[in-house]
């Protein structure tokens, strides 16, 4: 049985669309894609776009993993942007700082050309701001905001004071921020959903209910679900940490992470108005981060916090509420509509994971919590190097990577211990509970 979308506000104010087929009988087709999340979709549109015939299979629904169920924040952070300049740098040698400049703002002209071309209504907007929560992360986004400004993007990138961060939010907690007006946020399953129906235009052939079971290796790959049979000449995994089909070096390199999501009542529009009256996206600069903004219906979607051991929460809100009344004080008591988690890929050195585990079977997996734009970015470079062009594919793909001991309760504890410690520093460092 498929599962639909998860009870979120993304779900409930999804855009009504017809259902694609489950599929049932056998085709060819030149590339299958696996996972109908961003990674999927858009390596899709980007075969497509290179003239290849794709077939995509996906198990429940259209955005049913964390594309469907994420903060919305669409950022030029890599995450793993620090670890990048020092493996990028064995491949790129002395322009690894300009590749990685200009990479991470990729995603952000792929997303407004997609939107603009096939006409998603998405809610995309643009404006965010990321907040210092003390000295330390006042003195690192003040060095961002001066790197923008030297490469010639500080008419939309600045640094605000503790009085300027004032102006644009209402939110004590707060002692300076960087105000990025390239940066956006957007309905994440609208965005898919819209992906979804400019793939099928372009010739793609989209399944749900669709889980593909196995894969009879090959020259040409065979891949099994309940009714149906995709043969291919290349197969590209896109499950991310939903994924059942590791193999080889897929094992041990991601970890599922439960991230819990709220989406408050609408709140009067005055209201709306004060806490944050630019409507931006916001997140703070610290490991483990809060993340919130409001929705076209005025309601806030706050998001916090990470729980490395792979399980849900139970009761969300209990657990956010806390947190979203610390940082909107004037929401204490808010009316909470909608909590929900979905999965992050975690990747030790947070650098996305990008391979093959046979010569015909690539994959990319791993964005670490910041994956809208990213994976629109890594999109392009899969439909490359399946397409033959190798250069960036193969950037991504020397990486060396950390590997976590095998079974995965070893691996979730190593992985839980490392976060924590990672986090009393940054509570030591700023001074505050930083949950
Ligand atoms: C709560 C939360 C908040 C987040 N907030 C943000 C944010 O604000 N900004 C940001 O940039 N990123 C955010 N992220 C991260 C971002 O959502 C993800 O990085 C991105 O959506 C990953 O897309 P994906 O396609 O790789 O994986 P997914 O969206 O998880 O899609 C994988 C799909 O593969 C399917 N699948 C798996 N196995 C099979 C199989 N065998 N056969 C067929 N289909 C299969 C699944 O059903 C699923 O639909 C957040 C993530 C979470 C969970």
């Amino acid at each position: 049985m498929p599962r639909n979308h998860t009870t979120s506000y993304y779900a409930a104010t999804a855009r009504p669309y017809t259902p694609f087929d489950r599929l049932e009988g056998d085709i060819d087709t030149d590339v299958a894609v696996i996972g109908g999340g961003f990674t999927g979709l858009n390596t899709a549109i980007e075969l497509a776009q290179r003239g290849m015939r794709v077939v995509l299979l996906e198990a429940n629904r259209i955005g049913w993993g964390a594309t469907g169920r994420n903060g919305g924040q669409i950022t030029g952070s890599l995450s793993g942007d620090t670890a990048m300049s020092r493996e990028f740098r064995r491949s790129l040698g002395t322009e690894t700082e300009d590749y990685i400049w200009n990479l991470r703002w990729r995603g952000h002209r792929i997303i407004r050309e997609r939107v603009a071309r096939f006409g998603i209504a998405c809610d995309l907007k643009h404006g965010h701001l990321q907040a210092a929560m003390g000295a330390k992360h006042e003195h690192s986004l003040r060095a961002l905001a001066d790197v923008a400004a030297e490469r010639g993007m500080g008419d939309e990138i600045r640094y605000v004071d503790q009085v300027g961060v004032r102006d644009l939010v209402d939110i004590p907690l707060y002692t300076g921020g960087v105000l990025n007006m390239r940066n956006m946020h957007v309905h994440s399953l609208n965005l898919a959903i819209g992906e979804a129906q400019a793939a099928a235009s372009l010739g793609v052939r989209l399944f749900e209910d669709s889980r593909v079971t196995r894969i009879d290796h090959g020259a040409r790959p065979v891949l099994r679900t309940a009714q149906g049979r995709v043969t291919c000449d290349t197969v590209m995994l896109a499950g991310n940490a939903y994924h059942n089909l590791a193999e080889g070096r897929m094992r041990g390199a991601l970890f599922p992470a439960a991230l819990g999501i709220i989406a408050t009542e609408p709140l009067p529009e005055d209201l709306a108005r004060q806490i944050n009256p630019k409507d931006l996206a916001i997140y703070d600069d610290r490991f483990v981060l809060d993340y919130h903004r409001l929705s076209a219906d005025g309601r806030v979607i706050f998001g916090g916090g990470t729980n490395y051991s792979g399980r849900a929460t139970r009761d969300i809100a209990a657990e956010l509420r806390p947190a979203l009344e610390r940082t909107y004080p004037r929401l204490k008591g808010v009316g909470i509509d909608y909590q929900w988690s979905g999965q992050a890929g975690i990747i030790p050195n947070r650098i996305p994971h990008l391979g093959r585990v046979r010569p015909n079977v690539f994959f990319a997996e791993g964005y670490s919590g910041h994956g809208i734009a990213t994976t629109h970015i890594v999109a392009g470079i899969m439909a490359d190097a399946i397409t033959g062009t190798m250069a960036e594919f193969d950037v991504f793909d020397a990486v060396r990577r950390v590997r976590l001991p095998a079974g995965k309760w070893v691996a979730h504890q190593a992985l839980a211990l490392g976060m924590w410690y990672y986090t009393l520093r940054e509570r030591m460092d700023t001074g505050r509970s930083a949950r």
